[in-house]
């Protein structure tokens, strides 16, 4: 290959501006290249002739010729040189005049806004001369493509025949917190005298002459039987337990040519060699290109119905590219949509681009589709499109397509990476060994009534080993991470379960399953820190096997984001510091979210108010360390007396509002009467102050009664009127 420098380099610049047009010149001569200005359309064609510049500087708007028109033009003569397009014009005509100009044919360098810097020129320049380096491999490379356009389709059928053709894989990755969702498979082939050959060139071939059936079944073949066996090439060390359970749900996609849709056993075959190796289909997406899924409507509808009753999941590739209308994308039994790649790689640089990578992930969000962007080539994209909501990530930025042989190297050492990760973020929540708490302790012991389990616990998974933070029934704390199922359940998406611990290879000897407590069911929930990182699980075991149904997992979601939820509000900020409850704002968050979980679950809930009537007397008679104490002393009799499922915060001053949670049998009653005998207690006992309390039942905002404690029991036949 020739080395090129910029002296090599000529630059034809047409500008209408004198000014502007001499300026771009001096800025190019003194950076050594050769350049040649004129203002007009005319002399500018001339030299285009004669002078065969490499690099065109053209404006966009002139008065005797605009630029669009010279864009035609130059296509007419089939030129060759890159083109820089310069204009005072808005961005949008400028991506217009851009496309325009790829629309002809044309190779375009740039784009330059006016005013422009120095810097903006010299930086367009300066790549442009790495550029021509490139251009000379792409040259070669684009002759070989030549050549290859002579690689018959003998060469491809010997080729698929001999397994020449190979996959290699590309991963996608959640948006949200970077773990691994599963691969792409992606075939590549390495002519023996022509060298690599793009996929798309072979891939064309293949339907064009009937071979695109075997070149599938030749990927599916070969990736479903990596995909198997990677959890058996990564061996788990210490911190990383759990990563094979997660290999085996992580998913594969495989694109498939609109030709192959109609054959009549390839996915039925296909299907039978997923479960002969232990695939579940629901793993395996199919990809179909937009344009190759819209070529039939009807004809697609139909099979790809049918691929999706089989249990596959199917996925619509290059979306933007084509020309879908809504209707279409809602008909189709899609499951994913993939914004094409030439979307999200300038969606940084051009407006039309990030709003047409928005609109797309917004549908597909809006449809419940997975949505995915590819061509994701650096951090900044990588965090408009989580900014966005888009689900999954797939491009350079995350890896290149990797050989098969490379990906649990590659694996590996992202676990090792998202551990690090994971522990500060445990760390940074200052709960890891620390006792147990009140508003922990309401979870649990929910998940047990709820889900009727003898045991449920919110776990820690540290370093080594594992500490729960709250915990209903027996007590499995500081247990070894390599022996615990949690350590399993923090590598998954959503819900853990294992339904019969003696049915399980990974569990089956496990020490908690052979001894005590014979654990014989486990469902674990993973839960996230504030930054998204897996901290520990909210986690459920019983002695008998179980399973549980769609609804109850919805509910064990719901109830391990409450957790969620409580983990970072747990910072100090929610907390009343004088009473150790929830304050104003710790009140609102959790009992929010706490209702939420109630409308859910159709719990009726009961908010009361409670105030100490007589904390201004104890203050000015008594003073305020007094006032103090009577506050933190009513704070203990209420959670002494309420259900710890309940939520107890300090709202203002003297009054604590409480939320009654699964308020089932007059457990409000229950709660007000034995809040009665707690509180006479104390009176009958205390020397230093009485407690007087009154309280209000509050319902929707507006519809507040006000008792005060004696009118409350008294009238007990309304107050339990008023409960239903
Ligand atoms: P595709 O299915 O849309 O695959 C994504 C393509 O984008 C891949 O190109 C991948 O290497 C490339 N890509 C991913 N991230 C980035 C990035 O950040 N920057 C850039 N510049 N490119 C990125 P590849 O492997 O060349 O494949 C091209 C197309 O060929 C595929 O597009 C797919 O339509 C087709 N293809 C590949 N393998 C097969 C196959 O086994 N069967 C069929 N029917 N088509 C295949
Ligand atoms: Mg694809
Ligand atoms: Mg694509």
């Amino acid at each position: 290959m020739s080395t090129v420098s910029s002296t090599d380099i000529k630059i034809l610049i047409l500008d209408d501006d004198q000014q502007v047009g001499q300026a771009i010149e001096r800025m190019a001569l003194t950076a050594g290249y050769e350049a040649h200005f004129t203002d007009t359309p005319h002399e500018f064609f001339e030299r285009l002739d004669t002078w065969h510049p490499e690099f065109i500087v053209l404006d966009l708007i002139m008065p005797t010729m605009d630029g669009v028109e010279v864009i035609a033009e130059l296509s007419n003569r089939a030129c060759q040189a890159k083109v820089i397009i310069s204009s005072g014009a808005d961005q949008r005509v400028l991506e217009a005049a851009l496309r325009s100009a790829q629309g002809h044919g044309l190779t375009i360098q740039g784009l330059l806004s006016k005013p422009f810097s120095r810097d903006d020129l010299g930086r367009l320049l300066q790549n442009a001369t790495s550029d021509l380096s490139q251009i000379a491999l792409d040259s070669e490379r684009e002759n070989r493509q030549l050549e290859n356009s002579q690689i018959h389709m003998q060469d491809l059928a010997a080729a698929i025949k001999n397994s020449d053709i190979y996959v290699v894989v590309q991963p996608k990755i959640y948006c949200s917190d970077s773990s691994l969702a599963g691969f792409e498979a992606l075939a590549r082939w390495e002519h023996p005298t022509a060298g690599f050959v793009s996929p798309e060139h072979f891939v064309r071939l293949a339907e064009k002459h009937n071979l695109i059936n075997e070149l599938t079944w030749l990927v599916m073949n070969k990736s479903v039987e990596w995909l198997a066996e990677l959890p058996q090439t990564v061996t788990e060390e210490p911190g990383l337990e759990g990563l094979t359970t997660r290999l085996r749900n992580i998913s594969l996609s495989i694109n498939i040519s609109a030709k192959s849709l109609d054959h009549p056993t390839l996915f039925a075959d296909f299907a039978a060699i997923c479960v002969a190796k232990g695939v579940e289909l629901h793993r395996i997406y199919l990809e179909l290109t937009e344009t190759h899924a819209m070529e039939n409507p009807l004809a697609s509808l139909d099979t790809l119905t049918r691929l999706r009753m089989k249990g596959f999941n199917l996925s619509i590739d290059d979306f933007g590219t084509g020309y879908s209308s809504m209707k279409q994308l809602v008909r189709l039994p899609f499951s994913e949509i993939k914004v094409d790649k030439s979307f999200v790689m300038s969606a940084l640089e051009s407006d039309e681009s990030r709003n047409i990578t928005q609109s797309i992930v917004e549908l597909g969000n809006s449809l419940q589709l997975t949505t995915t962007a590819e061509g994701i080539e650096d951090d900044e994209t990588l965090h408009f499109l989580k900014s966005n909501q888009c689900t999954l990530a797939q491009g350079y930025r995350i890896s290149k397509p990797l050989p098969l042989a490379n990906v649990s190297e590659w694996i590996i050492s992202r676990a090792r990476q998202y551990e690090r990760k994971r522990l500060a973020e445990l760390e940074a929540l200052e709960i890891f060994g620390t006792p147990e708490e009140e508003r922990f302790d309401r979870h649990t012991k929910m998940a047990c009534q709820l889900f009727d389990v003898p045991y449920a616990a919110i776990s820690l998974v540290g370093e080594h080993t594992l500490w729960f933070k709250s915990h209903s029934g027996f007590c499995l704390n500081g247990i070894d991470r390599k022996d615990s199922f949690c350590s399993h359940a923090i590598t998954q998406r959503g819900a853990f379960i294992v339904p019969d611990t003696l049915q399980s290879v990974d569990f089956k000897d496990n020490a908690f399953v052979v001894g005590e407590p014979n654990m014989r069911f486990y469902a674990g929930y993973p839960l996230r820190g504030p930054h998204g990182n897996v901290v520990g699980t909210l986690c459920m075991v019983d002695t008998k096997p179980r399973t549980l149904s769609d609804k109850m997992i919805r509910r064990l979601q719901s109830l391990a984001h409450l957790v969620e939820h409580e983990l970072s509000a747990g910072s100090s900020n929610n907390m009343d510091k004088l009473t150790g409850v929830l304050n104003f704002h710790g009140f609102d968050n959790t009992s929010q979210q706490a209702l939420a979980l109630a409308n859910q679950l159709n719990l009726p809930t009961l908010k009361l108010s409670i105030r100490v009537s007589n904390l201004d007397a104890i203050n000015q008679e008594q003073g305020y360390d007094v006032g103090n104490q009577a506050l933190l002393k009513m704070a203990n009799i209420l959670q002494e007396t309420l259900r710890r499922s309940d939520v107890v915060g300090r709202y203002t001053g003297a009054t604590f509002h409480v939320l009654l949670f699964d308020n089932i049998d007059g457990h409000g009653l229950e709660v007000i009467s034995r809040l009665k005998a707690r509180l006479e207690l104390h009176n009958a006992h205390s020397d230093a102050y009485a407690l007087h309390c009154h309280i209000q039942v509050l319902h929707r905002p507006g519809e507040a009664s006000s008792f005060s404690e004696r009118e409350l029991l008294s009238e007990k036949n309304r107050y339990l009127g008023m409960l239903c």
